[in-house]
Formats: C-alpha cells, sequence, structure tokens
C-alpha cells in the first residue's frame, strides 16, 4: 500500500505493477573504497492508478540527487543514437517543411546530439538542459542551450521573449519527469499556434508482452501507454495525431502533438490502429496490469533456479554486460557474487568498477576468454544479437553456454 497519489490525476496509488523491492540508484558504481561504506537503497515499486491506468514510481527523492552531473551521460558517445537523431532531423525537416525560418526547442538536448543537424541546415535551435557539464559541451558544438529544467516557469518566461517553438521535441524525457502536469503544460505554452511536438518514450506495452520489468528503475518515473498519454496530452489542450514505433530501447512510441484546436495534420491511421491494438491488449482494464506482477516474479523463481542448478553442478557463470537494467535485475532477485563471480562491459567507465547493491566486480570483455565460465548469462538483453555475434569466439572452447532469462 502507498502512501503516494497519481502523478497525472490525483488518485490514491492502491494497486502494483511491479514491486522489486529495495535497490540503490541503477547507475551508482561504486569504486573498490567505497565497498565498505553505506550504500543508500530506495523502494523500487511500479504501482499502476487504478483511475487513469498511469504505471508509475512513487516519488521518493528529488531529482537533482538523482540527475546530479555526477551520472551525467554524453548522448553523443553511442553511434547507433547519434545516427537516430540525424535521421530524424532529416526526416522531420522532409515532412514538415522546417527552414532557417522555424525555430526548433528540445528539452533534455543533452550535448547537443540532435540539435548539431538542425544547426547544420541553419534552423535556428535552443537546447532546454538541466546538467550544465553537458550543456556546455553543446555550447561548444554551436547548440544554444539554457541550463534549466523545463516546465510551465521556464516556458513562460520562452514565450514572453517571443521564442515559441515550430518544433518542440524530448527524447527520453517524458518518462522521467516528475511533475508531469507541470511538464505537458509547459509544451502547451512554448508550442506556436501550427507547431508540432514529437516526444520518444519506452512503450508499456511492449515492456508488458516482453516481460521487461528490469527496465523499471529510478529514474524512470512514468512507464505509458499510448491510451494513457493521450489522456495526458488532451488534458492539457494537445491532441496526438500520429505514432511511430521504434526500436530503441526495448521497444519505443514517437508521438506527434498538435494544439487540440489546430485543423492541419490529419490524425493517421496509425493512431487509430494503435489504440486498437492496446484495447486488444486489454491494457484498458486494471486487471491485466494487477497479472503483471506475477509475471515478475514468476521471472524471479525462473532466473534463481537456473543460477542454483548451476552452482550445484559446480559450474562458474559471468554476466556479460552492467546496464542499468541488470542492477535492476540482480538485485531484486538478491544475485551477488555467490552466483555470478563477475560482469564484463565495453565501456571504459565501468571496468575496474562494482555493480551497485550487489558489488559484483566489472571487467574488460577479454576476460571472459582468459577465465572461459560455463555460463554467460546477458544483461541487456536488448543487445542479444550483437553481443552473441561479439562473443562468437567463446564457441570455440566449446563450454560456455550463453542464457538470457526472460
Ligand atoms: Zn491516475
Amino acid at each position: 500500500m502507498s502512501f503516494g497519489k497519481c502523478r497525472f490525476c490525483d488518485s490514491p496509488l492502491e494497486h502494483t505493477f511491479a514491486d522489486l523491492g529495495m535497490s540503490p540508484v541503477s547507475n551508482a558504481f561504486l569504486k573498490r573504497e567505497q565497498l565498505n561504506l553505506k550504500e543508500p537503497f530506495y523502494p523500487l515499486h511500479a504501482y499502476v492508478c487504478g483511475a487513469c491506468l498511469l504505471v508509475q514510481l512513487e516519488q521518493f527523492e528529488s531529482p537533482d540527487a538523482i540527475f546530479n552531473d555526477e551520472y551525467a551521460y554524453f548522448s553523443s558517445f553511442s553511434d547507433s543514437w547519434l545516427k537516430h537523431a540525424k535521421e530524424y532531423v532529416d526526416e522531420m525537416i522532409r515532412r514538415f517543411g522546417f527552414d532557417p525560418s522555424s525555430f526548433v526547442v528540445e528539452i533534455a538536448s543533452n550535448d547537443g546530439y540532435l540539435l548539431q543537424y538542425f544547426v547544420e541546415k541553419k534552423i535556428p535551435v535552443l537546447g532546454v538542459e538541466p546538467s550544465a557539464n553537458v550543456a556546455e559541451a553543446a555550447r561548444k558544438k554551436g547548440v544554444d542551450t539554457l541550463v534549466k529544467f523545463f516546465g510551465v516557469n521556464t516556458a513562460k518566461e520562452l514565450a514572453a521573449k517571443g521564442r515559441k517553438a515550430d518544433l518542440l521535441l524530448g527524447n527520453n524525457v517524458l518518462a522521467h519527469v516528475p511533475d508531469l502536469n507541470d511538464f505537458v503544460a509547459g509544451m502547451k505554452i512554448l508550442l506556436k499556434p501550427g507547431g508540432v511536438i514529437t516526444m520518444e518514450f519506452p512503450h508499456l506495452l511492449r515492456l508488458m508482452r516482453e516481460n521487461q520489468f528490469d527496465t523499471i528503475y529510478h529514474e524512470h518515473f512514468s512507464y505509458f501507454s499510448f491510451l494513457t498519454v493521450e489522456k495526458v496530452f488532451a488534458r492539457h489542450g494537445l491532441t496526438l495525431f500520429d505514432v511511430q514505433p521504434l526500436s530503441t530501447h526495448g521497444g519505443s512510441l514517437r508521438i506527434f502533438a498538435k494544439h487540440a484546436e489546430d485543423r492541419s495534420n490529419a490524425i493517421t491511421n496509425a493512431v487509430i490502429a494503435l489504440l486498437a491494438e492496446e484495447r486488444g491488449a486489454n491494457l484498458d482494464k486494471l486487471a491485466t496490469y494487477d497479472e503483471f506482477a506475477e509475471k515478475v516474479r514468476i521471472t524471479k523463481r525462473k532466473l534463481l533456479q537456473f543460477l542454483i542448478q548451476a552452482k550445484e553442478g559446480g559450474k562458474s557463470v559471468a554476466a556479460y554486460g552492467a546496464p542499468a537494467k541488470g542492477n535492476t535485475l540482480l538485485n531484486y532477485c538478491g544475485v551477488r557474487t555467490d552466483f555470478i563471480d563477475y560482469a564484463v562491459d565495453r565501456s571504459p567507465h565501468k571496468q575496474g568498477m562494482f555493480l551497485p547493491g550487489t558489488h559484483i566486480p566489472i571487467f574488460k570483455p577479454e576476460h571472459i576468454f582468459e577465465t572461459k565460465p560455463d555460463y554467460l548469462l546477458i544483461l541487456p538483453w536488448n543487445l542479444k544479437e550483437e553481443i552473441v555475434q561479439q562473443m562468437s569466439g567463446i564457441r570455440t572452447w566449446g563450454g560456455t553456454e550463453v542464457a538470457v532469462i526472460a
């Protein structure tokens, strides 16, 4: 039973979607000298609102504490993400005809990984980014950036200066905002008449269908179906007129919104079809969400069964990857070095560190070839194909089997 209220409609939160126990913040990797210090754990309990069906975490700490610069993430370090950004920019220009007289605003613009491609086309941009050091990296790329959290106040300040947006976008920010209504109300204020909003976020339908409960972590406050996100936007005078499925983050949506009073941009068949698909999957019924809680517990038992069998048979197990989702899974299941000897990760920032909570050490991928474990458990399941290929060398010594539990 929660003491919280729905961040959208204010109803009391009474229904559990997934209770993952107590967990450290997922990206709080530890150095060796931190292993003997106390480590903060917070409840990781997702609820579904019985009234509006928004899946959400209770707020448990101020966002400043989570999103401090220590955890700053530079988007430009990922090639596939840059490619995704460039394709998006080309598509928006082609479809909506943005040109040097247009104005593009990105919320949570990070290091300018996306806006730089509008700058290349001489289209004026503004990034809004709360983290000062990533904003500085954006400015170096020539991307004008305001260091602020976005909401009604920031939107009003910009609108008062005549800086309303023809295109207002945000990738992987909607799910992360604690005050959802203030955020969406701010977008309504900042959008020019006739302007377009696009937002990308992981799709709850995919999370539920594919049992991706390990994508639940503290930084991620809301988990949207298309049905609920449409309700949220409608309440603030915005209409969703198109939607595209994306493969990012295990399955995301890109939604397109306009002012409710805007007669341009007719509602596409994709909108009608997705609403029908979600109703077909019973996402409009509370019971569907109640069932998910049991699926999560079944997965925990399956993983433990696999690990117990492996260890009783005298086998060794290593983990591939140290993503945030791996930390959710391992902490929820209580799996430490008693089951998993070590993890490997390609990121040099993680090598030599320890996983939060479980204190499993992280090595370079080559460590696998030196130690030849009996099992390799893949934690970032969304990259499974890629990793199986990279690790194809392990087949040459015959022993190691690749395991993915879902
Ligand atoms: Zn609600």
